[in-house]
């Protein structure tokens, strides 16, 4: 029997970026509930939509090894140990979309729900929004918005694009975070139990980050990897996140007239190597994430088009 190694990592987004960076020239479709797949001769390499990633093949072991820094920075527990019955508090959660992709925005979404309201957002169908499908994430969102408080935050790619020269997507990520948590917190008749944040940065690092913000939110923060799974108020603002960016993804898609894909592949490649050509390159900045290195890979491609 031929023994094929198979290895399963879990990667944080930054490093499921860089390795999706890495492998995108051998790029080929990915399986369902995968964002990236690629081929090289000798291993098969998937990300999942939930962060793990699958080396498959004869390298697959000495591959995988290349990300094992990474293994190590993402423990597959959550990071933090929250107070006995978090789950069943008031909690203000909040969660962003569009990190990892190069086309489209960054969306934050700060929700809230009542422990009064748990068990009604459960019953919509709120769960880890990486094991739903686009058309549940526009349906639950669809209920939620009418259910409970909440409040986004919108980088549109010029915004984000111009934010970029001057500091790291971490900051512009906390900025945001900080942003529709605070307009939340200011709408809300009560005073939420806890805030729990979807752990993106270490907290002494989100606090650096908000240095040079007029009003920062502090009080009863809590932070946690996973926090999707800890309380359904996370979950809530994951899915209203990612219904926001597929509405703007589809917005920008139909003024672009051609279908961006998600994720920073190959496809993502192709499609802004023709953006290049139908528009011309300043069209990125409205529609991308410039600083990817799939700007430059697009470059190139649309002269070997030529
Ligand atoms: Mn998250």
């Amino acid at each position: 029997m031929l023994l094929l190694g198979n290895q399963v990592i879990k990667l944080s987004v930054e490093a499921q970026h860089a390795l999706i960076e890495t492998y995108s020239s051998q790029a080929v479709n990915p399986p369902p509930h995968a964002r990236f797949c690629a081929k090289t001769p000798s291993c098969v390499i998937t990300v999942y939509n939930s962060g793990k990633v699958m080396f498959q093949g004869r390298t697959a072991e000495q591959e995988a090894a290349k990300w094992g820094d990474a293994i190590q920075k993402t423990a597959s527990v959550p990071k933090t140990t929250l107070p006995d019955g978090f789950s069943e508090w008031s909690v203000v959660g909040s969660d962003e979309v569009g990190k990892g992709d190069y086309f489209g925005p960054l969306v934050v979404v700060a929700a809230y729900v009542s422990s009064d309201n748990i068990e009604l957002v459960k019953e919509l169908g709120v769960k880890d929004s990486k094991l739903l499908s686009d058309t549940d994430i526009k349906r639950i969102a669809r209920d939620l918005h009418v259910t409970i408080p909440y409040q986004k935050a919108t980088l549109h790619n010029p915004m984000y694009n111009k934010m970029q020269r001057t500091m790291t997507q971490g900051k512009m990520t906390a900025i945001a975070h900080n942003a529709a948590l605070s307009a939340l917190l200011k709408k809300l008749d009560q005073k939420p139990d806890a805030i729990l944040i979807d752990q993106f940065a270490e907290k002494n690092v989100y606090y650096r980050h908000l240095s040079a913000e007029a009003a920062v939110v502090k009080d009863d923060v809590f932070f946690s990897t996973k926090a999707e799974g800890l309380h359904v108020a996370v979950a809530a603002a994951s899915i209203l996140a990612r219904a926001f960016f597929l509405k703007e993804m589809d917005r920008l898609s139909q003024t672009t007239g051609i279908t961006l894909p998600k994720g920073a592949g190959a496809k993502v490649d192709e499609v802004a190597a023709t953006i290049i050509k139908q528009h011309g390159i300043e069209k990125l900045n409205e529609i991308a994430k410039v600083h990817f290195a799939n700007t430059k890979k697009a470059v190139r491609l649309s002269e070997l088009k030529r």
